[in-house]
């Protein structure tokens, strides 16, 4: 189902690891309301800041996927709440970065993770607290 301008809702759940290992990562009526929110307040906003295709590598994860790919076990992503994406390469993805801290944008967190190999950027279903972090 098509949300916005660049982003269809299945996008944000269909995984190569998922499917690799026969789990069902398809989201609650409740995670899907998050993702459309995730998709309306900061993904479609960042895409038209940006100008250029943005390359989602996760964003719902159910449990068993989330153990799978090592994910925090409060990470926001299990609720629907929190998208990674790539520009293609660190280069980009730090210019992105860079842009969209300075777009004045609503977000829980943004985070350069691992040296700009990707982006996470979260909403929350409490206050958002504008948090930015770097992870080595
Ligand atoms: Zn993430």
């Amino acid at each position: 189902m098509k949300i916005s301008k660049n982003f269809e809702l299945e996008e944000f759940w269909k995984s190569p690891t998922a499917s690799k290992y026969g789990i069902d990562n398809t989201p609650s009526e409740v995670a899907q309301v998050h993702i459309t929110k995730v998709i309306t307040e900061v993904m479609q906003p960042i895409r038209d800041l940006l100008g250029v295709p943005l390359i989602i590598n996760s964003g719902y994860r159910c449990p068993s996927l989330n153990v799978k790919v090592k994910g925090a076990a409060t990470s926001k992503h299990l609720q629907g709440l929190a998208c990674d994406f790539t520009l293609g390469d660190r280069v980009r993805n730090e210019a992105a970065f860079k842009k969209i801290e300075a777009m004045g944008l609503k977000f829980d967190q943004l985070i350069d993770e691992y040296d700009y190999t990707w982006i996470h950027v979260g909403i929350s279903t409490t206050p958002y607290r504008q948090q930015i972090l770097h992870l080595k």
